[in-house]
């Protein structure tokens, strides 16, 4: 088999006093993701689909969220280690594509720097990594900014 695919699924709650880390790039908002690390949720979508693609479990297995050494943990760190895991066993990114579910603040000013900064911690170029951005309609907890939930697939090819 020379082709794998994955897909991941983040959630994270939204309150006051917390940064807003998304693909690694700090956003000017009035309230940022509640988390154990950075609360990164587009970078954890991203790290399960990888990690999904090659049935290694999941983000939980290898960071627990109670584990002290990831408190406060910048997500992308984590990201890197989970390419490490891809690589070691033999496999690169073809692709990754994803969405940002959030009703506010506007993100697209935003989209090509968390490209940029999560092609650069995968050495992919930019058009491999796609970000894309969608309210949820006002409905249900993302739609009621409780909260922002993150989507992503990745397909991997087996090298060599
Ligand atoms: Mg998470």
């Amino acid at each position: 088999m020379t082709l794998r695919i994955g897909n991941g699924y983040d959630i994270h709650r939204l309150v006051a006093g917390r940064p807003l880390i998304l693909g690694g790039v700090n956003i000017p908002y009035e309230f940022g993701l509640e988390g154990h690390s950075d609360a990164d949720v587009l970078t954890h979508a991203i790290m399960d689909a990888l990690l999904g693609a090659l049935s290694l479990g999941d983000i939980g297995l290898y960071f627990p969220p109670g584990d002290p050494q990831w408190a406060g943990a910048d997500s992308l760190k984590l990201l890197a280690q989970v390419h490490g895991m891809v690589q070691e066993r033999g496999w690169r990114i073809s692709n990754i594509d994803s969405v940002i579910v959030a009703e506010q603040p506007k993100l697209k000013p935003h989209i090509q720097a968390m490209r940029s900064r999560l092609a650069e911690v995968l050495t992919l170029a930019p058009d491999q990594v796609g970000v894309k951005a969608t309210t949820n309609e006002a409905l249900d907890a993302v739609g009621r900014q409780e909260g922002m939930a993150a989507y992503a697939v990745a397909l991997l090819v087996k090298v060599g």
